[in-house]
């Protein structure tokens, strides 16, 4: 058996590791660099910047914890964190006494960078460890299918055969189609991830995953930062509790989010002048004349106008699917992605993709795990991947996660349903770590009764398995969601999603014993 993979993202590289593990032969495609967006452009350099900014966070708040930068009995400042970085305000820190000093901290900007891009470079060298296989071949190229079993790499052009094919593509940034939506120096998430400075004043467009990420780094940077959000709330399509919460709570820390709001158009303005953040600290050229922009919008009938010095546009991301001679192979897809089964097979039998190609769930663990689907289907062997049940996590500070249905989602579906509610800040660690801004909404189902699931027969591949049919589908009290946000949310997230996959009821949880003091106890 040999099968090609045509992109290295997490969702290629991880099947082909997997695949070579089982014996198969696999050539992997790829016309970038290993790892894909996630590690290159995407999850892995966020969480960098997103770790810095924490630390940053941690420290201003270090004096609430009992940590002096000053020598309270020498009565001078002892400028801990100001004699590790060359700073302008060192001077007015010292006059001011420690509070200032803590307040006003020197980010170097170049050294944030430079981690990044270490961390970057230290996974990807772990990957391209874990494709050094006798039984992978890493070819660097862009492939277009030829036909059903072969496709083109270029350049120069060489022609690969294989029994199966997984595409694993990838997604791009989808584009603003308004008015100046394509004018120069606008940015999207990989320009963000270069920028070489902070920006005084940003805009950014989508209180989607991306645009709250960005907006709680650049804000705890230094950034004055304006979210504008089509929809009636932020992030869309998680609950809206959440959402609500979330936003009281980044608006508390000075970011401003404006929702219903249709953006209208983006023009040029002249003059708009970098703000003296910390962070820009001896930046040269940063000294006013810089072009910015006015993004306009329209709210509740009225036009209204930010102005800002940079502008993040985060609108979503749209599937690879151009160039890649699916038409060639018979594969059927369309702007939103290709089209796939619950097997990720496509409508050419021996094509398969996986992935933010799809245009399903665009998260690196979803493609893994479609990777694996793929896989078990190619060779013949069932599995209990349960691509209906995906967790996701949004690293904003606090954080915030979901995984399984939302109230609404209930009611769509006429799942009778109860949200149970806790909160942080009766977690004892959570008060001891002074982090209290958060809380847990655990949906569960509504039953008189317990009826048992059905067995029926698949029609794809006439395999029994085991599904929920008709009737009350559901345990009195089996878990069907939960949304939170609070301290450390994207790992506490991961108990939650495998409570639900193995269908436990609130009652079940109960019965498990949760170390103390734990954040972890917030679910009981
Ligand atoms: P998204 O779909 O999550 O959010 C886009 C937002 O932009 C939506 O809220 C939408 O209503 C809004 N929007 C669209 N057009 C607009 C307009 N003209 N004006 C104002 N608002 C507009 O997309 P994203 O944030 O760009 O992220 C892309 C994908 O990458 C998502 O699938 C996301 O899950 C994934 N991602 C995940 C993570 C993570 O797991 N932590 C991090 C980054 C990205």
């Amino acid at each position: 058996m040999k099968i090609i993979i045509i992109g290295a993202g997490p969702g290629g590289y991880e099947t082909a590791i997997e695949a070579a593990r089982r014996g198969i032969e696999v050539i992997l495609i790829e016309a970038g660099n290993v790892g894909g967006t996630c590690l290159n452009e995407g999850c892995i350099p966020t969480k960098v910047l997103c770790r810095s900014a924490e630390v940053l966070e941690e420290v201003r708040a270090a004096e609430d914890f009992g940590i002096c930068f000053t020598d309270p009995l020498a009565g001078h400042a002892d400028m801990a964190v100001d004699k590790e970085c060359a700073c302008d305000n060192a001077e007015s820190a010292a006059r001011e006494g420690s509070g200032a000093s803590v307040r006003r901290i020197p980010i170097d900007f170049g050294k944030v960078r430079q981690r990044k891009s270490q961390v970057v470079e230290q996974l990807r060298s772990g990957v391209m460890t874990l494709l050094d296989n006798r039984l992978i071949t890493l070819i660097h190229g862009r492939a277009v299918l030829k036909d059903a079993h072969s496709v083109t790499v270029y350049s120069p052009a060489m022609e690969y055969t294989a029994d199966r094919i997984i595409v694993a593509s990838g997604s791009h940034a989808s584009p603003l189609r308004i008015p100046g939506g394509d004018l120069p120096g606008l940015m999207t998430s990989r320009e963000m991830l270069e920028t070489d400075h902070v920006p005084g004043t940003l805009c950014i467009i989508g209180a989607g995953v991306i645009g709250l990420e960005f907006a709680s780094v650049f804000n705890s940077f230094g950034s004055r930062v304006t979210v504008i959000e089509y929809c009636g709330q932020i992030l869309p399509r998680s609950d809206s509790d959440l959402a609500k919460r979330l936003k009281q709570s980044l608006s508390k820390r000075g970011i401003e989010i404006i929702v219903s709001a249709a953006v209208k158009s983006i023009s040029h303005v002249r003059g708009t002048v970098a703000e003296d953040t910390d962070a820009n600290a001896g930046v040269s050229g940063r000294d006013g004349g810089e072009p910015g922009y006015r993004v306009e919008y329209e709210c509740k009938g009225k036009i209204l106008a930010v102005t800002a010095e940079k502008v993040l546009v985060a609108v979503g991301r749209c599937p690879n699917v151009e160039g890649l001679g699916l038409d060639n192979a018979g594969v059927k897809y369309s702007a939103k992605g290709i089209s796939v089964d619950d097997n990720m097979q496509t409508s050419c039998p021996t094509v398969y993709a996986i992935g933010d190609v799809t245009g399903k769930v665009m998260l690196a663990h979803a493609a893994v795990s479609q990777g694996l689907r793929a896989l078990n289907h190619i060779c013949g062997q069932s599995d209990r991947i349960d691509l209906s049940l995906v967790p996701s996590a949004v690293f904003t500070m606090p954080e915030a996660a979901s995984v399984g249905l939302t109230e609404d989602e209930c009611r769509e579906r006429g799942i009778a349903c109860k949200a149970v509610k806790s909160f942080f800040r009766a977690n004892g660690k959570a008060v001891a770590m002074g982090q209290t801004d958060g809380f847990v909404k655990t949906v569960v189902a509504v039953c008189p009764a317990d009826v048992p699931d059905k067995t029926v027969v698949t029609e794809s591949d006439g395999s029994p398995r085991t599904e929920r049919t008709d009737g009350p589908r559901f345990r009195d009290g089996q878990i069907l969601g939960c949304h939170l946000f609070g301290p450390h949310a994207s790992d506490l997230i991961s108990e939650m999603t495998a409570l639900i996959s193995r269908h436990a009821t609130l009652e079940d949880l109960r019965g498990i014993i949760h170390a103390h003091p734990t954040l972890s106890e917030v679910f009981r």
